[in-house]
C-alpha cells in the first residue's frame, strides 16, 4: 500500500488523531499553516476530489459531519474555520488520498500565494 493516508487509516503509521468513527479520520496536520490544522479523510480511498463522483455523496456528507461535529465540540465553529481542498499539482496537492484542511483558531487571511 502506497498511499500514506491509508497507512494511517490500516494503523501501520500513527498520525495524531483528532476524531475518529466509522468511516472517517480526522487528525493534526503535521506542517500547521494556522494556529489549529487539521485533515480529515474518508477511510476509503479516493485520488482526489476530480474522482469523486455521484456514488461518493455519502462520503462527503460523511466528511462534512465528522469536522461538524468536531469544531463544535472543540470551540472552534464559534468564531469560525476555513476547509480547503486542494486539486492537482496547481493546486498544491501533495498526498493523493482525497482530503480537507481545516485551518481555524485565528482569523485567516484572504485567499492568494
Ligand atoms: P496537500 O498538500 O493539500 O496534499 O496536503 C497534504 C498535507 O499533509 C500537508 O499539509 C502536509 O503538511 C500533511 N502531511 C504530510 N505528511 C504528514 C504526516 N505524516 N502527518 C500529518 N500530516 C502530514
Ligand atoms: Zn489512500
Amino acid at each position: 500500500m502506497e498511499c500514506l493516508f491509508c497507512k494511517f487509516i490500516s494503523g501501520e503509521i500513527k498520525p495524531e488523531k483528532v476524531f475518529e468513527n466509522e468511516t472517517v479520520l480526522g487528525f493534526k496536520d503535521i506542517y500547521p499553516q494556522a494556529k489549529e490544522h487539521y485533515l480529515f479523510i474518508s477511510k476509503t480511498h479516493t485520488e482526489n476530489i476530480n474522482n469523486l463522483t455521484s456514488s461518493h455523496g455519502e462520503q462527503l456528507t460523511e466528511v462534512y459531519s465528522a469536522i461538524k461535529d468536531f469544531t463544535e465540540s472543540n470551540d472552534l465553529s464559534t468564531d469560525g474555520f476555513r476547509i480547503v481542498t486542494n486539486m492537482g499539482k496547481n493546486g498544491g496537492q501533495t498526498v493523493f488520498h482525497t482530503h480537507f484542511h481545516v485551518l481555524g483558531g485565528e482569523a485567516m487571511g484572504r485567499f492568494g500565494s
